[in-house]
This record gives structure tokens, sequence and C-alpha cells, in this order.
């Protein structure tokens, strides 16, 4: 089972303007064939279907599922910082042709503002609807990571296209931020390959791209991020028996693999956005949600360990 925190793993600053065009771009980092819920969700089946004795690679697995979640969270959080406040408010009539929700019809997307209240949805940047299909669990170690590591390397390739489509700071900071997390994911699969025989030379990473002209990728790579892999458990992990020693790629790293769970950021709080009907709730309603909340935060609830009387 998993825990929950409420918080992203990285930074989201806010953004420059609304950008309901960078916005859809992101939608492929989220719900394309290479994207975050991809990785995701395979990893997970990966995980949750393993056979055999070497628990090490499942551990490892079951790590960067989770980690991976994280990585859902921080893109559609993203999304939803660069589509709020490209509507206008909700005005006190339709007359002199004021339309609070002009804006979609002129955005790649029509259903972040049709369909949800402004904010992400699980589809590519195409709007194709996000598909099981692109999960691969051969339930083959050596077939299974070797798939894994041209995931993360398809999806790195993305997200350096990503950077050359938008300067927006929201939009920026999370692409670098993945970027850096893809190439270390690259590095734990090129590395679980090594210990199954293979050995790299030239051939990684991909894409090979000089980074030190990204300025917000450089500084994530100064605090080795691109070398590091959290275990995101509590329990011991045979993730580190893999995961040691230096770079599997020739940039003269060192790996490091860390228990626990990296420093969180916080979670965006949107606003209400009546012109889209979202939250919905105002007058009573609000009062009624106000209530219930101050009775959670005065009331108790039963801790796992206790038992009922
Ligand atoms: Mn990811
Ligand atoms: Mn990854």
């Amino acid at each position: 089972m998993f825990s929950s925190i409420n918080q992203l793993p990285n930074r989201i600053p806010p953004s420059d303007k609304p950008d309901p065009k960078a916005a859809q771009a992101l939608q492929e980092g989220l719900g394309g064939q290479f994207g975050e819920m991809r990785t995701m969700m395979q990893y997970l089946f990966q995980n949750m279907n393993f056979r055999g004795e070497a628990k090490a690679y499942q551990d490892l697995l079951r790590s960067i599922a989770t980690e991976e979640m994280g990585h859902v969270e921080l893109i559609s959080n993203t999304i939803n910082m660069l589509l709020e406040g490209a509507s206008t408010p909700m005005p006190s009539d339709f007359s002199n042709s004021q339309l609070p929700l002009s804006v979609a019809l002129d955005s790649p997307n029509i259903h972040h503002f049709l369909v949800a209240g402004q904010s992400s949805r699980p589809v590519d940047a195409a709007g194709n609807p996000w598909s099981a299909t692109y999960v691969y669990d051969s339930g083959n170690l050596v077939l299974n990571t070797l798939y894994n590591l041209m995931l993360e390397a398809t999806g790195r390739l993305q997200k350096c296209r990503l950077y050359e489509m938008s300067n927006n700071k929201a939009y920026r900071a999370t692409v670098s931020y993945l970027i850096v997390r893809d190439l270390a994911h690259e590095k734990v699969f090129a590395k679980a390959l090594e210990t199954l025989g293979v050995n790299w030379n030239k051939a990684l990473p991909v894409p090979k791209i000089d980074t030190s002209g990204m300025p917000e990728v450089k500084e994530l790579e100064s605090r080795n991020l691109h070398n590091q892999q959290w275990t995101f458990t509590a329990e011991s992990s045979g993730l580190s028996k893999i995961f040691n020693g230096s770079s599997p790629f020739d940039d003269g790293g060192e790996l490091e693999a860390i228990d626990g769970i990296p420093p969180g950021a916080p979670i965006p709080n949107l606003p209400d956005a009546p012109q889209e009907f979202a939250s919905g709730l105002d007058g009573e309603l609000k009062r009624l949600t106000q209530q219930v909340q101050k009775m959670e935060t005065t009331g108790s609830s039963r801790t796992a360990a206790s038992k009922k009387k």
C-alpha cells in the first residue's frame, strides 16, 4: 500500500502569464505515450507482477513507481498553474459581449475549459486519452529493464523538446526538474542492466544534449539530482545494491541511493473560478463546507493501532 505526503517534489514558481498553449504542450508529459502516467503505471505493474528471487530489482521498481506518482502530481499542478488566469471573471450580465470563457475557443484543448474546470486532463498534447496499452510488462526482467531505459530516454528527449517551446517560469521549472529526474532514472535502469552483464560504453545518455546552456537544469544538476535515487519507503530496500558507484555514463558522476523521500515543496492552492462553476461553492454551500472543515480540525480520528471498543 502507499502513503501520501501533501507536497510536490519540486517547487512550481508562479507562471509569468496564463498560457493555455504551454499547458497543452505539457499534457504530453502527463498523458502521452512516454509521459508520467505511463511510467507510473508501467513500473507499478512490473513491481506488482514481479516473480522470483531478485528482490533488489523489485525494490528498485517500487521506488521509482512511487516517485512517478509524485511526477504525475507535479505536472498536473503545473498545467493547472499555466491555465490559471486564462479566463476572465464572471460578469454581472452578458450584454456587451462579455464572454468569460472565450479563451477556450482560441486554446489548443477546449476540454481544459469545457470538460474540466480549467484544469489538467489525462490526455496527451493532441488530446488523445491516456491508454493502458502503453504499459509494457513482459514478465522478463531483462526485457522490462531495457524497455524502461528506452522509456526514460524517450521521456527525456521529449522534455528537452518541451524545454525549447516555452520559457514560462512555471513550465520551465517543472520541465527542467523532469529532465534531470529522467536522466537519474536512465542511470538506474542502465546500472541495473550493467549488473545483468551489459556494457554501455558510449551509447548513453539519450539525448546527448549539453545541458550547461539550460540554467534551470544546470542548477538542479549542481545538487547531484541527476545521480540520486530515493527509496520512497521507510522500509529497507535493495536499491543501493544496484544503484551505487560511478555513473554508468561518461559524465564522471557518483551515484547516491538515499533512504526515504526527498524534501518536498508546497502544492499550489488555486482560487475559485466562478466562470467555470469550479468549485461551484457559494453562499450556503461554502458555509456548509466550512462547518465540515472546522469539525475535521477539532475532531479526532482513530489511529491505525487503536482497537475498536
Ligand atoms: Mn517521471
Ligand atoms: Mn522516470
